[in-house]
């Protein structure tokens, strides 16, 4: 068994979870995981985050509008983010970002959502958690513009990205989708990035690495994910871990 599991980003407020979060939750500790950062996509999620994070040490939570929810959100949205940030669990502005695969929301308003909040970000001088699906130009080019600090979650870019996204100081976020059979791009990230860049994460209820493939994820599944890619690096899974744990905690401020 490892230790020392730090998951970077989790969606435990998703109703996948609703009949038995609490317990599942009440086990974590016991298998290993030392932290989980619940990342919000909407207002309403913010507040859940916030009740879970106050019933549960070890939990914290990124506050943020997701590119999926960016067309239904309130105009004053960024005061109502603002309150959430102030508590002193929430350790991020997360999932912000943008997604061309699905069309959810029109590009020039999930632009605008994302925009504002990097801008919220560099004011109040706090991590992102970046969501980027199918939109490398035009995410690379915002970070580019902010240069917020925080992590690229799910990385889907080629490798070439990948390093130029580290230069811009921040960290690649990799979860069950790098065990997948058709991922060469991710793969190529896991295996070329140092780890000294790299935080595990689930995105749970999604991405459950091989062999869980299509059932529900959670953080005590993040071993399979780590053991694959220390693999790839030739090391020991427990070092992997401890070494992206200690990077997660510094991005987030979390000294326990
Ligand atoms: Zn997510």
């Amino acid at each position: 068994m490892y230790n020392n599991i730090f998951d970077s980003h989790a969606h435990y407020d998703d109703e996948r979870f609703t009949d038995d979060l609490d317990a599942l939750l009440t086990e974590f500790p016991s298998v290993g995981i030392c932290g989980v950062v619940n990342c919000a996509t909407d207002i309403s999620s913010c507040q859940k985050s916030l009740e879970m994070a106050e019933r549960f040490s070890f939990v914290h939570f990124a506050a943020g509008i997701h590119p999926h929810e960016a067309e239904k959100i309130p105009s004053d949205y960024i005061d109502l983010l603002y309150k959430y940030i102030r508590n002193k669990k929430c350790v991020a502005i997360g999932e912000i970002g943008l997604d061309y695969y699905y069309d959810f929301c029109q590009r020039d308003i999930q632009k605008k959502v994302f925009e504002q909040q990097l801008q919220l970000a560099k004011e109040l001088d706090i991590p992102v958690i970046i969501h980027d699906r199918e939109a490398h130009a035009d995410v690379y080019e915002l970070l580019k513009k902010y240069r917020p600090k925080g992590i690229v979650h799910c990385f889907s870019g080629s490798y070439e990205m990948a390093k130029e996204t580290v230069k811009l100081g921040m960290y690649i976020g990799l979860g069950g989708a790098v065990t997948f059979k058709n991922a060469k791009k991710p793969v190529e990230v896991a295996k070329n990035i140092p780890c000294e860049k790299i935080v595990l994460e689930t995105d749970c209820p999604y991405l459950s690495p091989v062999p869980f493939r299509g059932k529900r994820n959670d953080s005590s599944l993040i071993p399979y994910t780590a053991e694959f890619i220390a693999d790839l690096k030739e090391m020991d899974t427990q070092e992997l871990i401890d070494i992206t744990t200690k990077n997660s905690k510094e991005i987030f401020g979390i000294d326990e």
